[in-house]
């Protein structure tokens, strides 16, 4: 086993997602710790492309698999796992995404080696202990294991890393075998409203239960269009059908970390802060001034959204 640490990069449909380049800030404070080099893979799609994009600071090696186009179960599995066979890093680390707790198992299973999901925190001190939060994020808990070890990380919990890093990129055979691809991705359907990704958006406007009725709704429209943000919401307003599911923000809806997150007639529960928590600015209107959203907002403005949202209209216009 070496100190190095290997962290896998995503991408959808012809885009890295955010969470490869904060799995490259993870890597790296891991690699810091255990003394080891950090590799990043990335697998199928324009390798060449993403690795330019990848070449971070703290990045020492892009090892790319160029096969297929997208996401495909099998074919991760095969290459990660043969990528770190050949490499043999302390810690394996990959997206707590959707494609992530696909592949990472299977994985972590083939290599016999741990997998703790979901990891907000990363520390070495002899093992590795990741940090992973419970019960809506009410608790922490610690888990610390031995190395090698295989690590989910949750996306919104690190940094994104920045600047341009001096990495080597290095193509990788990882010898696939064909005959072992049991599923093919045959298309994609959007899901009504599918065009929008609240987890992309520079700016969310997000509306809770306190607007009301779904006629409402128009104000925040007005308010998006005027900031030329996208509107997201909590959870109650998906489940009343104003707003279709991927606009919720939260622990059972998408992580977001905008530039600026608009929290409105939103009361703050943990399960919704568990979603938005990662936004650079938090900004919230609310009635109640004991709301707990005005714990974690930077900006707090105490009043009724029905008057507050039109002069914010008027002045953004
Ligand atoms: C397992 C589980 C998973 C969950 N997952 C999620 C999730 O992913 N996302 C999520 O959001 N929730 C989730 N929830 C629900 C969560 O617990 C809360 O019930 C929900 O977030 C509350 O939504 P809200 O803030 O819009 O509504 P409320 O809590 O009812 O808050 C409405 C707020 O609007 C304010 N208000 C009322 N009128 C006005 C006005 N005129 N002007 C300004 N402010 C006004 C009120 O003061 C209040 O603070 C989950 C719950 C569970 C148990």
């Amino acid at each position: 086993m070496t100190d190095d640490v290997l962290a896998v990069a995503e991408h959808r449909r012809g885009s890295l997602r955010d969470v490869s380049f904060e799995a490259v800030t993870a890597g790296r404070q891991v690699a810091d710790a255990t003394g080891g080099q950090l590799h990043l893979a990335v697998v199928g799609g324009d390798v060449d492309e993403f690795a330019e994009e990848l070449n971070r600071e703290g990045v020492d090696v892009i090892h790319t698999v160029d096969y297929g186009e997208d996401f495909n179960h099998d074919v991760y599995a095969q290459a990660v796992t043969a990528l770190r066979e050949e490499l043999d890093p302390s810690v394996l680390l990959m997206p707590n995404s959707v494609n992530g707790l696909d592949y990472a198992p299977a994985v972590a299973n083939r290599l016999d080696l741990p997998l703790v999901t979901d990891c907000v925190g990363l520390e070495v001190d002899g093992g590795l202990v990741a940090t992973r939060e419970m019960y809506g994020s009410k608790v922490e808990t610690t888990a610390e294991v031995d190395l090698p070890v295989a690590v989910t990380i949750r996306g919104a919990e690190w940094p994104a890393a920045e600047g341009v890093g001096d990495a080597a990129v290095e193509a990788f055979d990882a010898a696939i075998d064909e005959g072992a691809i049991g599923s093919t991705v045959t298309g994609y359907e959007e899901v009504a409203g599918g065009d929008v990704d609240i987890s992309e958006a520079d700016v969310l406007v997000s509306i809770g239960r306190g607007i009301g009725e779904e006629d409402n709704l128009d104000l925040i429209f007005d308010l998006s269009e005027a900031l030329d943000a996208t509107v997201s919401s909590s959870r109650p307003i998906v489940d009343s059908g104003w707003l279709p599911k991927n606009r919720q923000v939260g622990q059972s809806g998408k992580t977001v970390t905008p530039d600026v997150y608009l929290a409105i007639g939103i009361s703050g529960a943990v399960q919704h802060v568990a979603g938005m928590k990662g936004s650079d600015t938090i900004v919230a209107v609310n009635t109640d001034p004991n709301a707990p959203i005005f714990d974690i907002a930077d900006y707090g403005i105490v009043g009724d959204l029905f008057e507050v949202v039109p002069e914010l209209i008027e002045e953004f216009e």
